[in-house]
């Protein structure tokens, strides 16, 4: 079988096993649902990943290792990865083709040429690397994964493209519908990279793509090349559109362009002037990146060394943590989590609730894409038996908890349940605190035992309830010029009083427009000429110390919009700096 058709099928293995492992990463019993699927194995291969956790970092997380392979193949024949595996590069492959059908051999060769501007990746490159070794303290960053094809096309896939897909079927390939917080953003960002191939073919490899830059270094060095026959090629320029990288196969050929496609080799040169093998080009070999200047060398390290101090400066220093960062369970403490988290969205994928969401800018610059907890969307907050995101993060930024770890019990009794943040009461939306009308969802949902929230009660004198007695039957007292809105009070969180004994209220269990049935007879009274109707209310309070910030009260809060009881940081188990009183803070730093 020629070797552009074998590359052709391996290409689409890798792309649809991509698209599989997304769907698959959800819960249920069903075969193509979670049951050891290895749905992490095209990050792990990806030495961009471990390269840069490991840098951030100074440890190797175990699945990482596999990005070795990449690298010694890399080194032996040359840029494998990116013609056979990438899956974002088989899309941006077929695209820039479907870009060049409609043009003639001149129009093809001007659209696939040799530009100077392909340094520009090595430059990216550079940039994330030098913030990757920052050497000021333990502030290194992690912000490869923005443009690591990788992590982008998981991150595309998960958040973008199936829920788009899901909603044109009208149909969830998931347990639930999924939906995400600025998926727009991610959906554009992801088709301007395809559109882009209609200009020039495989534009985000040739330009953008750090982890091609990254390969493209050890490529340099790799066994086997493609190479020239000088002494038969007679400069027919067939291979120069074929040619995947545009690296010049029929002149001085850019070793660390080629994306070893082949096509060259197998598809354009019918004569077979171009060869597979150790020797290099008889047209001779660019070797170094091209183009790689000093000067953009020293610019882009200078860049790097500006961009960490830049990105934190959004006023988060000292005690002035973001409440609003809610991570999921098990994450490290922030600075380590921002240094592992690649921004693929595993973690928003597989959780069951879709409660995890890919921060926004307003967390920070830092922290974009990374997963934080927003309780209105998705189906209820972060359930107490589940640990799944842990447990498919890739760089173990957030742990991989057990459910005993997580819940606090068994041997991990003593140090207590994880908490990821705290939830606060706002009195000023609260239906019982707010409109004295009852409720009491939040302390009914409450998951933890004994409940983290919990209820005093109160009875209030509603709004014009007080009215003159005309007449008592029985159960049933008439009142003077009274419109009672129907149905209103026969709930059991009313009861009628006299005005100056509320102590002896009586629950109204029947009324007319008129007249009020009590639960027991108001003989006792006496001559009780004013009256009123009193409502119990059950006013929520939350206990610090046993809420977990599971956020389900959040969830299922009645108020709509912005809910009355909100889970914000303060607590979380992960960090002392967000203890919930500052005096606590500045003795735990
Ligand atoms: S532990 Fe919570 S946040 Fe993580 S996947 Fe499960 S429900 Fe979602
Ligand atoms: S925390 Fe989520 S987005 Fe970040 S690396 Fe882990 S799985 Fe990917
Ligand atoms: S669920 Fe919402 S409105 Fe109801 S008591 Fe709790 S905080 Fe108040």
């Amino acid at each position: 079988m020629r070797i552009v058709i074998v590359r052709r099928i391996s290409q689409v293995f890798f792309l649809a096993l991509l698209v599989w492992f997304c769907i698959v990463a959800n819960f249920g019993t069903e075969w193509w649902q979670l049951r050891g699927w290895p749905i992490n194995l095209i990050l792990q291969l990806d030495p961009l990943v471990a390269i840069g956790t490991l840098l951030t970092t100074h440890t190797l997380y175990a699945g990482l290792a596999w990005a070795l392979v990449t690298i010694i193949v890399t080194i032996i024949f040359g840029r494998i990865f990116c013609g056979w595996v990438c899956p974002f590069g088989t899309l941006h492959q077929f695209f820039g083709w479907l870009g060049q059908l409609p043009r003639n051999h001149k129009q093809k060769i001007e659209a696939n040429r040799f530009r100077r501007a392909q340094v520009i990746k090595y430059y990216i490159l550079l940039v994330f690397l030098g913030m990757m070794l920052w050497p000021w303290g333990r502030d290194r960053i992690l912000q490869s994964g923005l443009l690591d094809p990788i992590p982008f096309i998981h991150r595309s896939v998960n958040m973008a493209v199936l829920p788009a897909v899901e909603m044109l079927l009208g149909k969830s390939l998931s347990t639930a519908p999924r939906q995400y917080e600025g998926g727009w953003v991610l959906g554009a960002l992801f088709f301007a990279t395809i559109f882009a191939n209609f200009y020039i073919p495989r534009f985000y490899c040739r330009f953008l793509c750090p982890l091609g830059a990254l390969l493209g270094l050890f490529a340099r060095i790799s066994l086997f090349r493609i190479a020239k026959n000088a002494r038969k090629c007679t400069d027919c320029t067939l291979c120069e559109p074929a040619c995947e990288g545009a690296c010049d196969p029929a002149g001085s050929i850019r070793i660390s362009e080629c994306l070893m496609c082949f096509n060259c080799l197998d598809d354009a040169c019918t004569k077979k002037f171009l060869e597979y093998r150790i020797r290099e080009s008889d047209g001779g070999e660019v070797k170094l990146p091209p183009d790689l200047r000093r000067r953009g060398v020293l610019a882009s390290l200078g860049a790097s060394l500006l961009a960490v101090p830049m990105m934190r400066l959004n006023g988060s220093v000292h005690t002035n943590t973001n409440p609003l960062l809610v991570r999921p369970p098990g994450s490290l403490p922030e600075p380590e989590f921002l240094q592992r988290c690649i921004k693929c969205g595993e973690c928003m994928r597989v959780c069951p609730t879709n409660v995890l969401m890919p921060a926004g800018l307003d967390r920070g610059f830092e922290a974009l894409w990374t997963p934080v907890l927003n309780f209105r969307i998705g189906t209820s907050g972060c359930m107490p038996n589940c640990v799944a995101c842990g447990h498919v993060c890739p760089t173990a930024a957030i742990r991989p908890l057990t459910v005993e770890e997580k819940r606090g019990v068994g041997q991990y009794a003593e140090q207590g349940p994880i908490r990821i943040g705290t939830a606060f009461v706002d009195r000023s939306r609260c239906l019982p605190w707010a409109l004295d009308t009852p409720c009491i969802v939040c302390e009914e949902v409450c998951p933890v035992t004994p409940k983290a929230i919990f209820v005093r009660e109160e009875y209030q004198i509603i709004r014009e309830g007080v009215f003159h007695v005309e007449t008592i039957r029985g159960r049933e007292v008439i009142l003077k010029n009274a419109k009672l809105p129907v149905g209103r009070y026969a709930t059991g969180d009313y009861f009628l009083a006299p005005l100056d004994q509320r102590e002896a209220r009586l629950q109204i269990t029947n009324q007319t427009t008129n007249s009020l049935i009590l639960a027991g007879e108001p003989a006792q009274w006496g001559e009780a000429q004013r009256v009123a109707i009193l409502v119990r209310l059950q006013r929520p309070h939350v206990e610090p110390n046993l809420c977990i910030g599971c956020g389900i009260c959040e969830h299922d809060c009645p108020v709509s919009g912005l809910r009355a009881i909100r889970v914000t940081a303060e607590n979380e188990s992960r960090n002392p700096a967000s203890a919930l009183r500052l005096a606590e803070r500045s003795l735990k730093l």
